[in-house]
């Protein structure tokens, strides 16, 4: 990367990463307090990000504080420094850093976290059509996890990987990846891994609390889930319901319901999963999962809404019988593309 252009070749550019990671590096340097954010219902990049992030800033000397809209599902609890989320639906009055590091938003609004405006933004994020809110903006859509261009800010600012660091870098790459799943997992995803557990991260160990986690009421969900998934277009797409009654009546409640809509894809000949969550105000969250090229994201899209190939969602207003045929109609059509795809091996 660093080779010198030889005599008489245009001048190349320096990579616009690199670039970017040093503007990032030296706009933390020269500033003294922060705000962290990520996106409303964070997930394991969302807290594993903002947590590695806010230890760097420690180790730094700089305050920190981090502002989510949502508490994070129970499990995230075992993991060094949760206590340090504050939940809120706009920033406290008493926060007065005029810098806010959002990380995994594609646009600001998605932080669900109203008071943001008008600071310095430094906007990193790994997902298409991020919207470049900040006055820094850097996404990188080959991430595996935004928690893999943290990675590279910390190490840019030149802070040793701390054991917090490190387990909540693998967390966000353990969790976005499916477990090592998805697409866009790459050499760097596990040298980044292996330096993570030189520092002392345990994989066993975080998978178990990560995935083997679940209540009995989670058991007894994922049974009932199952039981009412439907099947269409050949037996290619799955579909779960969801509501608040069948949590109830597993004794769960919407912070249970986390990976259960990967359940369908263990099985080969799906390719695609819809997930219909109808909320008491009459909305509808879908969430969807795709293998191969099925590309999700496009119909979350043509809904508002957005995500990566594998993995997108989106809210639309309900009743549920009114909207459920045409996002149907529009993941198969993404299946019919995608599924053309399928590597010869597999
Ligand atoms: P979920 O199904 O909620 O786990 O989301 C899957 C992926 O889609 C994640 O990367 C989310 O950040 C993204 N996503 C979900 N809902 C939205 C939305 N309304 N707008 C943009 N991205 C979304
Ligand atoms: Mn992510």
């Amino acid at each position: 990367m660093s080779n010198p252009a030889p005599a008489g070749a245009t001048p190349v550019a320096p990579p616009p990463a690199e670039s970017l990671v040093q503007q990032i590096r030296d706009e933390i340097l020269a500033r003294p307090r922060f705000l962290i954010t990520s996106h409303a219902r964070p997930d394991g990049d969302s807290i594993g990000s903002q947590l590695a992030m806010a230890y760097a800033l420690d180790a730094l000397g700089k305050q920190s504080r981090i502002v989510n809209a949502d508490r994070a599902p129970d499990h995230y609890y075992d993991f060094p420094g949760m206590e340090r989320i504050e939940i809120a639906a706009e920033v406290p009055a008493d926060a007065d850093a005029d810098t806010v590091i959002v990380m995994e938003c594609g646009d600001l609004s998605r932080t669900g976290v109203r008071g943001f405006e008008g600071r310095f933004i430094i906007n990193i994020d790994h997902h298409v059509g991020n919207r470049m809110y900040g006055a820094v903006n850097w996404f990188d859509v080959s991430a595996a996890a935004c928690s893999e261009m943290v990675f590279d800010v910390i190490r840019a600012l030149g802070v040793p990987l701390s054991f917090e660091i490190a387990t909540h870098i693998y967390l966000a790459i353990l969790t976005d990846t499916g477990s090592f799943h998805h697409s866009n997992i790459t050499p760097r995803t596990f040298d980044i891994c292996r330096q993570a557990t030189e520092a002392g991260v345990n994989p066993a160990a975080m998978a178990r609390r990560i995935f083997d986690s679940n209540s009995f009421g989670k058991l007894k969900l994922i049974g009932a889930l199952l039981d009412k998934m439907q099947l269409l277009d050949n037996g290619r797409l799955a579909v779960l319901y969801l509501d608040d009654a069948m949590l109830e009546a597993c004794g769960c409640t919407n912070n249970d319901t986390e990976g259960l809509i990967n359940l369908p894809l263990t099985a080969r000949e799906i390719y695609a999963v819809v997930f219909f969550k109808v909320t008491p105000d009459g909305m509808v969250r879908v969430s969807m999962r795709s293998k191969y090229d099925v590309d999700v994201r496009i119909v979350a899209n043509a809904f508002g809404g957005g995500g990566h190939k594998n993995a997108a969602g989106f809210t639309v207003n309900g009743p549920l019988d009114q909207v459920r045929d045409a996002i149907l109609d529009q993941v198969k059509t993404a299946v019919a593309e995608g599924v053309l795809e399928r590597p010869a091996q597999t």
